[in-house]
């Protein structure tokens, strides 16, 4: 069945004659179209239009099998005409009150809130999602082992960055998956530290979180290495964030629940003594988008199942001295899992 006949599926369930479709990866995902933030799906029982405006006429019909509807001005109004007393159902998620508003203005029934139609879809693969997946963690992986020889004592976060960023575009990258995470002694306390000015120093770690975009899907590794030699107190850390990565990745198999895992990967540095230095979720769904589901976290309850993307990635974050985080991603298969991350994870140190 196509995606859209299984959105078309939901109408009798979630009252709605047709289904507006506004958050741009879910554009993407039903209409391939690579500027989703100047388009909208409409969905009816017989027809699946592209909205968009005159500047993508062309575009829009080399990358869509959606008819499209190019529309320059008010396409609310547009909307609204074509509609007629049809009920919509939009993606409360992802509309703001004013667009709500202008909902009510122009439609003659009462808008639908409908949530995660389209996310659920998503968060099962298909083998050519995969393909891509796997490509952009090719590139990943490539642009780590090309990277090692930059990094050195005086460089700075931002210029490894700057090289990571190059020669993933380099080796066929469209995009890069988010800000690239660079981030050297203390500053490898800081989950999220993004690369800054500060020079690389002697002796301490440097952690790399990245990834490269392939036909719109990410991929997200985290490496962290040792420049020069690291103290017998941080790599103790080292050592126990990658027991923690391994156990959990050998856990990951469809039925089991994201929340052991989480709880696994967690009681591990909890008995090496670095619990409460864990500071997030154990891990993250990707897809056309970086973080999407399913959640790997103690808080919420979610089985994985075949198709599911996932990734692992455990950390420890001392403040004002030094952090480690190892992140893989995997797609769960049928009796176990695929990992789509290659790169060594013994302490390289350079
Ligand atoms: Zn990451
Ligand atoms: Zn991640």
């Amino acid at each position: 069945m196509t995606r859209l006949d299984k959105l078309r599926e939901q109408f009798e369930a979630c009252e709605i004659d047709a289904l507006l479709v506004t958050y741009p990866a879910n554009v993407r995902y039903l209409s391939d179209f690579s500027t989703p933030t100047d388009g909208r799906v409409l969905i009816t029982p017989d027809e699946a239009l592209l909205l968009t405006d005159g500047r993508y006429t062309a575009q829009a019909a080399e990358e869509s099998s959606l008819q499209t509807e190019i529309i320059s001005h008010d396409w609310l109004g547009w909307l609204g005409d074509k509609l007629g007393e049809r009920r919509l159902g939009f993606e409360a998620q992802h509309v703001t009150v004013t667009q709500l508003g202008r909902f009510r203005d122009v439609l003659q029934c009462e808008p639908v809130e409908t949530t995660a139609l389209v996310g659920t879809l998503r968060l099962h693969k298909t083998e050519a999602e995969i393909e891509l997946l796997r490509k952009a963690a090719r590139i990943t992986d490539r642009a780590f082992s090309e990277i090692l020889d930059a990094i050195k004592p005086g460089v700075r976060e931002i210029d490894v960055a700057l090289e990571l960023e190059r020669i993933m575009r380099s080796h066929g990258a469209e995009d890069i998956s988010f800000d690239i995470i660079v981030a050297s002694g203390v500053r490898s306390a800081m989950p999220h530290g993004v690369a800054s000015t500060k020079p690389i120093g002697n002796n301490e770690f440097v952690t790399l979180d990245f990834g490269a975009v392939v036909g719109g899907y990410h991929a997200d590794m985290t490496r962290t290495v040792a420049v020069g030699k690291v103290s017998d107190d941080l790599r103790a850390i080292y050592d126990a964030v990658l027991d923690a990565e391994q156990q959990a990745l050998d856990a990951i198999a469809p039925g089991k629940n994201g929340q052991d895992i989480d709880l696994l990967a967690r009681r591990v540095l909890d008995e090496a003594g670095y619990g409460e230095y864990f500071s997030h979720s154990l891990g993250h769904g990707v897809g056309l988008e970086i973080h999407e589901g399913p959640r790997l976290s103690r808080h919420v309850a979610q089985v994985l199942e075949p198709t599911m993307t996932v990734t692992i990635e455990p950390g420890v974050y001392i403040p004002d001295q030094a952090g480690v985080r190892i992140e893989d991603l995997a797609v769960i298969t049928g009796d176990g899992f695929e990992r789509l991350s290659h790169s060594d994870k013994q302490l390289i140190e350079l």
